[in-house]
Parts: C-alpha cells; structure tokens; sequence
C-alpha cells in the first residue's frame, strides 16, 4: 500500500538547529547602527533582544546550534509534524508531479510561529526577564507568543496590525485566552503610535507601525525583551526544525525535492523549510533543487524591491538592515494574508536571492484562494491565506510539469490553517476579493525614502 503521511520518532527529532550563515558563501552584510553607521554587535542588539538570540542572530561561525533540552522537550508535544503526499491534490490537478507538504498546522496555536516563540520565551526567562512584548499581523505570532510567554511564567504584551485586529477578531480572543493583553496598532499608549495616528488619523496600521510601539515598550520598561516572529536570523534559524525533519521524512519517502517552496512574509517559514535543502547546494551533493518563495503581488519585495539598506519598521526604529525592501514606510494593500504584508526580506533570504541561489514569485490574490480552495477540497484541510501563496505556487509548478512532461519532486510548507481565517473565505467564496497590482511609479516613489548609507 502507499504510504501517505511520514512522522518520526521522538529520538530523530533535531537536537540542533541549522545555521545557514555559517556555510553562506557571501555572509550577509551586518545590521547597522542607524545614527553612526557602524555594524552593530550581539552586545548592541541585547538591549532589545535577549542575549542569546542577539548572539544567534550575529553567529556566522557555528553550523549547528544545541537546541536546549527544555526546549526540545516543549517541541516534543507538537513534533515530528506531518509530511504528507498530496495525492488527491496531484489527481485533481492531474499532474506527473509529487507533491509533499509539510503540516506545520497540527500545534494547538496553528501555525509555525510556535518554533520560535519557545526558545525565544525560554532565553528572555533563563536571563531574568518577567515581561516581553512583540508585534503580529494576522495574529499568529502573537498567539504563539502568549502561549509560549505563559509556559514560561512571562507577562506578554502584544500590538497588533488594527485592521487585520478587526478582520481576524478571534486571534486576540486567543492570545488574551493565553493572558496576554492586546493593542490595536497605531495606538495612543506609544509615542511612536501617537505620532503615527497625528500624521494619519485612520492609518490601518502595519507590521512596521506595531514593531515600532513593541520596541518603545521594550526600551522604556525594565526586565522586558523585545521579540520578532520573522525577518531576523535567529528566528528562521529556530525554524529549521521543518526543513531538518522534512529532509528525514524526504528520505522515508524515497525522495528528494527538486523544488522547494513556500510563503514569504519576512521569510521564517520559507528559511525554515529550505535552509536544511539548501545546505546541499553549498556541499554539492544536490545541486539543482530549486527555491521558490510565494509573496503576494501587493507586496512584491523579492521581485520588484530594491536591495538597500533600511528599517525593519515604520518609525525608524530598529536597526538599518541590508534587504530587499519596497521602503520602510511601504502601506501594503489590506489583502488577507496579514502576514505577508511586510516591506521587508530577512537579510539571508536577500544575500540569497542577490546571489542567485533561491528566488520570489508573486502571486495575485485571487489565485492565492482558488489554489486554497482546491487544497481544501482535495486534502481537506483549510489553509492559512498565507500558505495557500505557497500552494499557489505549487500549482504553478504541477501545472508546468504536465506540460512539459517532466515528474519533479515538489515540497512546499503548509505554514498554518485557515479555521481563525474564515471571514477571509467568506468574502473570497461572495467575490467579494480583488486583486492589488502596483504600478512601477508607485514602487519607485515608495523607495524614495530608503534612507542613504
Ligand atoms: C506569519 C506567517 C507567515 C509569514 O511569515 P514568515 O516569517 O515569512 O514565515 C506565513 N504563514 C503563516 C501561517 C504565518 O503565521
């Protein structure tokens, strides 16, 4: 009989994390001090971050990071997650292509933020701090978040994107069922927020407005750490537990993908997936697989950004960092999959695509949702709206091996489901959705205000 669905045993889960940066043939540039310009240290970075992931985040040495025991242990309730070939997803688009994905949906928050808000929770506890406090779009990290913050007997304090606050009402449900409390961003309880809502009264808010206020409340209280869900080198080095156990499951499977695929909001869940396989095109042992990441058309850093310098946030807070950007002020379109509307890639997904080795494609928001709805109904799961990019692509590529005749080996990360999401079906399956598509102006004029280094 065929098998379907691959899991492992609790002994072959990762006992280390995979650290890209140390096998990078270029590094990627260091983040910068936004008034000096000089690269920052790990010692810099620990007045927002606990110290450990500071040093994670600068690491460009060790290959392997020791997942610490306490940690494995919390991901032992959730992990190995499913890797699951997606037969009637291939017979419906009749396709010679092997489709595998893997289900980092199966958690209690939903998502694969989890990965990273328990060691990052666990590190700010080990080093004395009682509060942290983070950013979300969607709501997902925030969700993960507060959860891991009360395991670890931490005080949460979470700002979330107003408008997706309003189209995704059940996440601070949620995060505030965890204990944690909830903002709506731009808020008038951070200077940073009240300037924003002074210059535009019904600014919708963004990822950046909220890691603007995250990282003011970090400053300005004692004991509390700042933390990020995305963009930054730890967090998708935290993340490699999916691509270390899909290349394990990979191998039970008898195969090996030609094609890695997922979303790309900051770039966690698609560095996760794809660093593990990518580390095999550095050591020659498979050259050709290629990596694909989903961004949405609304927000086309990786295709239509600029690599430059800049702000991870609205405000000009953070550090200068080396990206692809559409410019830290960049308002992406309200589409549903809040997590993808960030300006920014992390700064080894863009020395990647600068050098070649992975690249971005764009996908419509209406496409994002057929290729949902297809998943729904063939493997009976409901996507997040930002994985069903990751799928959208994958249908790209079924489609395009059935044309010329080719069976590559497709992996692609359900990255979370769709159950909090439905709202957003609702209005897709009513019509009620469109497509945004930027003009070359409006991306040219956004890049005006990348500060110059
Ligand atoms: C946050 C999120 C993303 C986007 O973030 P990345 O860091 O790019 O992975 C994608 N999918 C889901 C379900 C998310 O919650």
């Amino acid at each position: 009989m065929r098998q379907k669905k691959f899991l492992l045993e609790e002994k072959d889960i990762p006992t280390a994390w995979y650290n890209i940066q140390a096998d990078m043939p270029t590094k990627p540039l260091p983040p910068l001090d936004p008034k000096t310009h000089k690269p920052l240290t790990a010692d810099d970075l620990s007045h927002i971050f606990n110290a450990e992931c500071s040093r994670q985040e600068l690491n460009q040495t060790d290959s392997w990071i020791p997942i610490p025991d306490e940690v494995r242990e919390q991901y032992t309730y959730y992990r190995s997650t499913p890797l699951v070939r997606a037969y009637a997803l291939e017979k419906a688009l009749d396709t010679p292509a092997h489709i595998y994905f893997k289900n980092e949906s199966t958690n209690p928050l939903g998502s694969h933020k989890i990965n990273s808000a328990l060691p990052q929770c666990y590190y700010c506890k080990q080093e004395g701090d009682t509060n942290v406090t983070t950013e979300t779009g969607a709501g997902q990290w925030g969700c993960a978040l507060s959860y891991a913050a009360k395991l670890y007997g931490l005080e949460a304090a979470v700002y979330q994107v107003k408008i997706t606050m309003k189209q995704k009402p059940y996440r601070s449900i949620l995060m505030r069922t965890f204990g944690a409390t909830v903002e709506g961003s731009p808020s008038m309880s951070t200077r940073a927020g009240k300037d924003i809502i002074t210059r535009d009264p019904n600014h919708p808010g963004s990822l950046g407005t909220a890691i603007s206020e995250a990282i003011e409340l970090a400053t300005t209280t004692p004991g509390c750490k700042y933390t990020l869900g995305s963009v930054l080198n730890h967090v998708a080095l935290h993340q490699t537990v999916i691509g270390l156990e899909a290349e394990k499951q990979m191998a039970m499977a008898g195969e090996y993908p030609d094609k890695v695929i997922a979303c790309f909001g900051g770039g966690s869940n698609f560095g996760g997936t794809a660093f593990p396989f990518m580390r095999h095109v550095f050591d020659g042992s498979h050259k050709n697989t290629e990596f694909i990441a989903a961004e949405p058309q609304s927000c086309p850093k990786l295709t239509r950004g600029k690599f430059e310098y800049d702000f991870g946030d609205e405000a000009g807070y953070t550090p200068l960092l080396p990206m692809f950007t559409l410019g830290h002020d960049f308002k992406p379109a309200n589409i549903h999959a809040g997590g993808l509307r960030y300006h920014g890639a992390g700064m080894i997904i863009s020395q990647l695509v600068k050098d070649g080795y992975m690249h971005g494609v764009d996908i419509p928001q209406l496409e994002s949702f057929a290729a949902g709805m297809l998943f729904a109904q063939t493997e009976g799961i409901v996507p997040a709206p930002e994985s069903c990019h990751a799928i959208a692509a994958t249908v790209r590529e079924a489609k395009k091996a059935k044309i010329e005749g080719k069976a590559p080996v497709i992996l692609f990360c359900l990255s979370g489901h769709g159950l909090i999401d439905m709202p957003s079906y609702d209005s897709y399956i009513n019509g009620d959705l469109q497509n945004y598509q930027l003009s070359d102006e409006e991306i040219e004029k956004n890049l005006e205000d990348v500060p110059q280094v």
